[in-house]
């Protein structure tokens, strides 16, 4: 479905993004936004109280966190038949381990527009200031609590050769911190903390030094961002041969098929080669 959103046709529901420290991270379309709508959906009515008095917003307020978002959805719906309607979380950008989906999922539903008006959020600073990979990178969000749960998640994250980033509260960073290391093995790894605060910092090391930290010193919000499976011994014989025996058997030669697997699976291309002309 094609949807243009800026022509005035039907109301549309902005989610906007919000400072993730620094209030001048404020948008002064963010500020357009917020001051042009009938009302505004948000995570924590207190805390966006404090940051809409910041710019002189008065609207009305309508709760809608992670525990009501499926009713007070419904109520917003109704705002958005008067008109125009914006979502914020308590920090960065709604739906980004924010409230935010669900609503844009029912507004949509209803025939409404959704837009975004862009802004802060903290995995973009801190991959871009981490020193990591940021060609490819893979969000994590949250690890679950659960240990055991939060064990079967690395798992499976633990070949993927993207950057991962994941958030962390300070209470978990010690448990996290072991977990990433018995699970993903040494690797570099980042700690980026209190993102465009006074105090941010960025601890770039690797995991093992990462663990030896006094975690009484890694207080506030923080983002973990960890260097992509390095290791290429890790890809099976077999998943190489069957992903390059496909190509040979779609007419390309033996030569091409051992440089386009190796760039796949970026491994050498000598070790395809040799693999492909031993079987
Ligand atoms: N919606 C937000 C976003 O777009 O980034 C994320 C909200 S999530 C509930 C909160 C988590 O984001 C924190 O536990 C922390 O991991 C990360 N975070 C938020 N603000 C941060 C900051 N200023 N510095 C570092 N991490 C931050």
């Amino acid at each position: 479905m094609r949807i243009k959103n800026f022509d005035e046709d039907k109301h549309i529901l902005y989610l906007v993004a919000t400072p993730i420290g620094n209030l001048s991270e404020m948008t002064p379309r963010a500020i357009e936004v917020l001051n042009s709508v009938v009302a505004i959906g948000c995570e924590d009515t207190r805390v966006s109280k404090q940051l809409l008095n910041n710019f002189n917003i008065s609207k009305k307020l309508i709760s809608c966190h992670e525990h009501n978002e499926e009713q007070a959805s419904i109520e917003l719906l109704k705002y958005l038949e008067d008109g125009n309607v914006a979502y914020i979380s308590d920090a960065g950008y709604p739906g980004i381990s924010d409230p935010g989906h669900r609503l844009l999922l029912k507004v949509l539903d209803n025939g409404y527009k959704v837009s975004v008006v862009s802004g802060a959020n903290a995995m973009i600073n801190a991959l871009i200031g981490s020193g990591l990979d940021t060609t490819h990178f893979y969000f994590h969000g949250f690890l679950a609590s659960k240990h055991s749960t939060r064990i079967h998640e690395l798992e499976e994250l633990k070949n993927k050769k993207e950057t991962l980033i994941f958030y962390e509260s300070p209470h978990r960073i010690e448990d996290t911190l072991i977990d990433l290391k018995t699970i993903l093995g040494n690797r570099k790894a980042v700690i980026a903390r209190e993102l465009t605060k006074r105090f941010e910092e960025f601890i770039r090391e690797d995991l093992n030094t990462l663990c030896e930290i006094d975690v009484s010193t890694l207080k506030g919000e923080m983002v973990l961002v960890i260097e992509g499976n390095k290791n290429n011994e890790k890809v099976s014989e077999t998943e190489v041969l069957s992903y390059a025996k496909n190509l040979i058997s779609n007419g390309i030669n033996t030569k091409t098929a051992a440089k386009l697997t190796a760039e796949h699976f970026k491994v050498s291309k000598n070790a395809v080669y040799d693999v492909l002309i031993k079987k």
